[in-house]
């Protein structure tokens, strides 16, 4: 069980500690938890463990900071978690759950000097991008106008490991129902990271290379069976398969509250959190943020 109680605020970990980090800043799925108008147990729960915003993650090593997914909380994640920079992002695909925080990111410009800010994903998440911002994709400054458009530029990964910053990022693409989206291996000081947050199943290639890593994301919905996701049975039993030093599933339903899911799962093999922070490879390797604890209900 993790400890509730910890203190520990994220901005420490940022400027006092270089080892690659990750943040889940949000572990719900697309209608986010609580779902609006929704009266079932878990949406009226006073946990704060069963608040769940979109599925989106922070990764950052030696003050790089990265982000997967400016998902539709994106503006509320980075107030909760104060995030202070954004330096690289990475686009599982192009669902409106996980890309509509996309305009937000025009903060970060303002705040990192008017520096242009890469967007990666796979081919197919990059031509999708260019149609739903073609706002940002076809925008002409105009000398004197008011009108302020993030300052974005959208690059397809490659087939093979690429560099980004302090990470190197291997894309692998996955079934996700009739759609697709791109599992990531992300590796930083020998440390490994791996989510596949949007998939009905895992490949030869995303088994291969998520094997053993040192935190493992993957998706997990809910018990019953859908055709775009896995379910949380499928999901733990992958986990086992792989043997992450951590594993938890992610993009979770308002199906099963966090308290029922820790108990089912008490190893290493359970339920993701917002606001669940892991230090790749320490001996403690897992907190709640500070911003998990000054849970603000809304
Ligand atoms: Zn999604
Ligand atoms: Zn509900
Ligand atoms: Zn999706």
């Amino acid at each position: 069980m993790p400890n509730y109680r910890a203190k520990y605020n994220f901005e420490t970990t940022i400027s006092g500690d270089a080892s690659p980090t990750a943040l889940v800043l949000g572990s719900g799925t697309s209608t986010g938890v609580p779902v609006i108008h929704c009266g079932c147990p878990v949406c009226l729960s006073t946990n704060p463990f069963d608040h769940r915003l979109r599925t989106s993650v922070y990764l950052t090593c030696d003050g790089f900071g990265l982000l997967i997914d400016p998902s539709a909380d994106f503006r509320l994640q980075a107030l909760r978690y104060r995030l202070p920079r954004i330096d690289a992002v990475l686009v599982s695909h192009a669902h409106a759950d996980h890309v509509f925080g996309m305009d937000e990111l025009r903060q970060y410009n303002r705040l990192q000097e008017n520096a242009t800010i890469n967007i990666y994903g796979s081919d197919f998440t990059i031509d999708s991008l260019s149609k739903i911002f073609s706002y940002i994709v076809n925008f002409k400054p105009v000398e004197n106008s008011q009108m302020y458009r993030p300052q974005l530029s959208f690059c397809t990964l490659p087939q093979e490991p690429y560099q980004i910053g302090p990470f190197t990022i291997e894309a692998i693409t996955l079934p996700h129902g009739p759609a697709k989206s791109s599992g990531f291996k992300i590796t930083a000081k020998g440390k490994s990271f791996a989510i596949a947050s949007d998939c009905n199943e895992l490949t030869y290639e995303a088994i291969e290379k998520f094997t053993g890593v040192d935190f493992l994301l993957l998706d997990g919905l809910r018990d019953r069976p859908h055709p775009s996701h896995l379910n949380i049975e499928a999901s733990v039993d992958l986990m086992r398969k792989l043997q992450p030093i951590i594993g938890r599933f992610i993009h979770i339903g308002h199906d099963i509250s966090h308290a029922d899911l820790e108990a089912r799962y008490p190893e290493n093999y359970g339920p993701a959190y917002d606001g669940m922070c892991v230090i790749l490879g320490k001996d403690t390797p897992e907190t709640p943020s500070a911003a998990a604890l000054n849970y603000i209900k809304f």
